[in-house]
């Protein structure tokens, strides 16, 4: 479970997020909407602790990220992340990228993590591009390459911030088909996504966050059909 108890944040005089409070339930597929600016990207990064916050509480499975003590490395074993874009070193081939953490962060030995890296792959439909050049896969493939490589670690916890923004309109439905593979095997995750039918497909609830605060949180039918804030309402109108 990821527990989010009025968490406050700044960036200079700038508030980013303003009191967030959000508990996230094992097995539970929560996408987060809003426009620019709005906080989403900051609380991932601050989620798994890449970003101090100023107070409040995230607890993850009961470890309190931003506690004195805390060890992140550890921590960060447990969450999974995958950006927009993620550079694979161009001189090791895609499976030697997927072995590197399994190897270099949990001590795993070579064989174990290169059989760990081959189910990975293969997981997202990467089972054929094992020994190629991450320079020589698509833009899709190679976010599939990046989920793979956060699968590699055993995440309790899959965060996902746009992971479909960069990439030409005909990629993005292979990896939003990763995601609701994931989705569907009871992977507990977090994606951030401006792709709306994605996350009315895809979502247990969906969270509308506006100039750092959740102003809205409910199933997607709720979110989507019957926002009760105005703010959602015009968000979810603009983007459909
Ligand atoms: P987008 O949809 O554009 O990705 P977002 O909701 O992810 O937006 P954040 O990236 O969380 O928004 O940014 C929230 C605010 O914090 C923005 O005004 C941004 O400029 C600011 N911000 C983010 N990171 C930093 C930083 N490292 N230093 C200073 N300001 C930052
Ligand atoms: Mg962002």
């Amino acid at each position: 479970m990821i527990e989010i108890e009025n968490v406050r944040k700044s960036f200079g005089p700038l508030e980013v997020l303003k009191g967030i409070d959000l508990t996230v339930q094992k097995g539970e597929v929560l996408t987060i909407i809003g426009g620019s600016g709005s906080g989403k990207s900051t609380l991932l990064t601050c989620i798994n602790g890449l970003e101090p916050i100023d107070s409040g509480r995230i607890k993850v499975d009961g470890t309190e990220v931003h506690a004195r003590g805390t060890d992140l490395n550890k921590l960060r074993t447990k969450l999974g992340i995958v950006f927009q874009q993620w550079n694979a070193f161009p001189h090791l081939t895609v499976m030697e990228n997927v072995m590197l953490a399994p190897r270099k962060v949990l001590g795993i030995g070579k064989a174990e993590a290169a059989a760990i890296a081959e189910k990975q792959l293969s997981h997202v439909g990467l089972g054929d591009k094992l020994d190629v050049y991450p320079s020589r896969l698509s833009g899709g493939q190679q976010q599939r390459m990046a989920i793979a490589r956060a699968l590699a670690m055993s995440p309790g916890y899959m965060l996902f911030d746009e992971v479909t923004s960069a990439l030409d309109p005909q990629l993005v439905g292979e990896v939003l088909d990763t995601l609701r593979m994931l989705a569907s095997e009871g992977m507990t995750m977090i994606c951030v996504t401006h792709e709306m039918k994605f996350a009315r497909e895809v979502s247990d609830r969906v969270a509308f966050f506006s100039k750092g605060v959740m102003a809205e949180i409910g199933t997607p039918q709720q979110i989507f059909d019957a926002p009760q804030n105005p703010e959602t309402a015009a968000f979810v109108k603009m983007t459909q």
